[in-house]
């Protein structure tokens, strides 16, 4: 089972990010203009019923949270790329990736799939907002659909990005 290169943080600095961009500002609470995420006590939240004591004096200001930016400016932080996938599981890995995603997103916002294509060899990528996200979901699809599969991660630190290879 692949691990992570040594010296290679598990969670790329997703966390900092936020802090430097949104974690000084006088607003009490921020929320995304895109996606309707809400910001407070240093975390990204789906909804603003869940603030705790919500009163009106609180200050708002809207944004664009980390991850819609991130897909604004044609980033991602995980890509999956799967070779070779025979065409009869293509639509169910998909609809596989899919549900994953969804699921991320439900936990966290800023956990999102970006993309699911196909190249003309007949590849599927998939781009991921998170790089935990890329790696977890392409074990999970080798998991599922290519036991006797191969699997190989690289990562780029200069644009913090992972990548995860799933050959059928
Ligand atoms: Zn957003």
């Amino acid at each position: 089972m692949p691990t992570f290169p040594k010296n290679f943080p598990s969670h790329f600095p997703k966390s900092k990010k936020e802090e430097a961009e949104f974690g000084k500002g006088k607003e009490d609470i921020l929320i995304c203009k895109k996606c309707k995420s809400v910001y407070w006590y240093k975390e990204w939240h789906h909804q603003l019923d869940d603030y705790p004591g919500l009163r009106k004096s609180k200050r708002l200001k809207f944004t664009i949270c980390p991850a819609c930016q991130m897909i604004l400016d044609g980033k991602f932080e995980g890509e999956i790329i799967l070779e070779g996938v025979p065409e009869k599981l293509k639509k169910e890995i998909k609809k596989l990736a899919q549900n994953f995603g969804k699921r991320a997103f439900e936990k966290d916002p800023l956990d999102r799939i970006i993309s699911i294509k196909e190249n003309r060899e007949g590849d599927v990528r998939i781009l991921t907002t998170e790089n935990q996200l890329a790696q977890r979901l392409a074990k999970k699809i080798k998991q599922t659909f290519a036991q006797k599969g191969k699997i190989s991660i690289s990562h780029s630190k200069k644009e913090s990005t992972l990548r995860v290879k799933v050959k059928f």
